[in-house]
């Protein structure tokens, strides 16, 4: 068996950041950028505990989720990687928004309709580590108890210092080897 790739959404595929960013300038007069958010936790890189309660009245009243732009180059990796290593074996593996269906359901939509990922290649789950599989994420606590080969991290503001191979989505996706070397 081959091992399978597991492709964060939020901070990898989807620019989330950008689009909470967005709300806290319309919501709370709060000029950020990316570089600002230099914690995961996005209240207090943000100064605005009540970010989430913004966030999730956006998703049931906006279509916060589905109208998340992708990261520049990020759905030209996906189809190299799948190119690579085989569609089959690449999946996208995303946390669902707790008590906010919505987000799910919009999130899923998403992957079918932009970044070309059907619902059998998506994976729901609250803790990634029990998905076995070199996981892609830009946050090390998805990442803990994984060894140094099932595991790359996504460079972001946030994660500058965490304990894994860091890089760009597509540096990773260069330099893997070509279908049937993994
Ligand atoms: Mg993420």
């Amino acid at each position: 068996m081959k091992t399978p790739i597991l492709v964060d959404c939020d901070g990898v595929l989807s620019d989330l950041i950008g689009s909470v960013l967005m709300l806290a300038r319309e919501r709370a007069g709060i000029y950020k950028t990316e570089a600002d958010i230099v914690h995961y936790d996005y209240g207090k890189a943000l100064e605005w505990p009540r970010w989430w309660v913004e966030v999730e009245n956006a998703v049931r009243d906006r279509e916060f989720v589905y109208r998340m732009h992708p990261y520049p180059g990020s759905f030209k990796a996906l189809r190299e990687l799948e190119a690579k290593v085989g569609r089959e074996n690449v999946f996208v593996c995303t946390k669902a928004w707790k008590g906010l269906p919505e987000w799910m359901a919009q999130r899923s939509a998403w992957l079918q309709d932009f970044a070309g990922v059907p619902t059998e290649r998506q994976i729901f789950c609250s803790d990634k580590a029990l998905i076995p599989g070199l996981l892609i994420d830009d946050d090390p606590e998805n990442m803990k108890g994984r060894d140094f080969h099932s595991a790359y991290c996504v460079e972001r503001p946030w994660n500058v210092g965490a304990p894994f191979t860091r890089g760009t989505f597509e540096a990773l996706v260069a330099s893997l080897q070509d279908r049937g070397e993994l």
